[in-house]
């Protein structure tokens, strides 16, 4: 899945935006996507946007197939039945334009310009909508957008997330020092424009970095995280945490990673790289006990909030280095069923696969968004015994190149 958070991601499509050409301003009709996205190649998110859909899916099968091919046959990729505006999660840089009107939208590719853009194919409408209504309310609040430049002005960044299942919405407004001029009236300001707002918070990054989110945080207006259900569970999302960003296709991808995890009741399972938690507890009525592992301070506090509010006893949470947890785990000669995991993009490490191995689970299911780096990965297994039974791929990012798998690896008899 896709981990990089701060990738460029947007593609304008129908909505109207103004340019500064010569001396005046131009209205330039932008073209719907059927035709060229005037902004495609400059963000660079939506890389197969002028694909029809259909043929995205027989070339990232493809692809998927001809990687696995010497491990083992794949099922298909699963698709997205209605693949657009599925990012929960939507982010706009601010800025100005040379005639000090504030612009948001995204970083040209590999560059610190600014890139006007409203509404996107992929992302959450209404989080579109909120970023507009955000910049149309500044100049009467006179808040300046951020200039990089002369670092004069406060706002950066806007952040939404939206929780699919119960419609919360989380406004996170990124600024370059911590107070936010009438910050009452402006919060009430905009909860009348979207009053299903649900919280909405202060993030101060401070820093010359292309970070978008900073270190300190306050709430401004409700209770600083929303929630959103996956599988009949609830999950508490905080600002910072990492939450799979196309809610519908992640039912998808956990069901097979569950199928592939074939559990009893009576097994032990390691959700290794285990975010907020998500995997584990949804495994967790189908195992005896679920030991989840992950790096994020702020996830790991989501996760045992969601384990709390969820009434799960038999999962406990550990904040480390996954390769650490599962070497100290190897140490101690844990046993171990099935491991579940689902590293970043660039994979695991040696360190913890060789760990895993020694622990010696009849199962691994292993969850990747990077089909490159899950390649290598399988073959470490491979060699350490273990058989790739099947594989999967779900399309959790439709209009990129972008392609999720699911791999079942078996223990071999010795
Ligand atoms: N399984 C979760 C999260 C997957 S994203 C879900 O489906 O939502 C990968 C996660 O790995 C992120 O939460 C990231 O913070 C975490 N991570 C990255 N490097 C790690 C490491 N070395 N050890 C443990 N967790 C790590």
């Amino acid at each position: 899945m896709m981990k990089t958070d701060n990738r460029k991601t947007k593609v304008m499509v129908d909505k109207e935006k103004r340019t500064p050409v010569g001396q005046g301003r131009e209205k330039t009709i932008v073209k719907n996507r059927s035709g060229i996205c005037p902004v495609a190649d400059k963000c660079g998110g939506c890389s197969w946007i002028n694909q029809p859909y259909a043929e995205q899916l027989k070339k990232k099968e493809k692809q998927l197939r001809e990687l696995l091919a010497p491990f083992c046959k794949i099922e298909g990729v699963i698709p997205m039945e209605h693949p657009e505006h599925y990012r929960n999660k939507v982010h706009a840089v601010f800025g100005e334009n040379r005639y000090h009107d504030a612009i948001s939208g995204i970083y040209e590719q590999k560059s610190h310009r600014i890139v006007p853009v409203d509404s996107c194919l992929i992302e959450n409408a209404k989080a579109d909508e909120i970023i507009v209504s955000i910049r149309g309310l500044l100049k009467s609040f006179h808040i300046r957008p951020y200039n990089e430049d002369t670092g004069y002005g406060l706002l950066r960044h806007v952040l939404i997330r939206t929780g699919h299942v119960t419609g919360q919405i989380m406004v996170v407004l990124v600024l370059a020092s911590p107070i936010l001029p009438s910050k009452n009236n402006f919060v009430k300001a905009l909860l009348k424009l979207h009053p299903e707002i649900t919280t909405v918070v202060i993030n101060v990054n401070n820093r010359n970095t292309s970070m978008v989110l900073g270190d300190k945080e306050h709430v401004i207006y409700g209770k600083g995280y929303i929630e959103d259900e996956l599988c009949g569970k609830r999950f508490r999302i905080s600002p910072q945490s990492f939450y799979q960003v196309n809610p519908v296709q992640t039912e998808i991808l956990y069901g097979k990673a569950l199928e592939y995890a074939g559990l009893t009741g009576k097994e032990t399972v390691v959700d290794a790289y285990c975010g907020t938690g998500t995997i584990g507890m949804i495994a967790s009525d189908k195992a005896d006990k679920v030991i989840g592992v992950e790096l994020n301070a702020d996830a790991v506090r989501d996760a045992r909030n969601n384990a709390k509010a969820n009434q799960i006893r038999n999962i406990q949470f550990y904040q480390n280095d996954a390769g650490k947890f599962l070497v100290e785990m190897a140490g101690q000669g844990a046993k171990v069923d099935v491991v579940l995991m689902d590293p970043p993009r660039s994979g695991s490490t040696e360190e913890f696969m060789s760990s895993v191995v020694r622990i010696g689970p009849e199962r691994i299911v292993y969850v990747s968004c990077n089909p490159e780096t899950l390649v290598r990965d399988l073959k470490y297994f491979k060699k350490k015994g273990y058989r790739v039974a099947k594989g999967v791929g779900v399309d959790m990012f439709p209009f990129t190149e972008h392609c999720e798998a699911v791999t079942l690896l078996t223990r071999q008899k010795k």
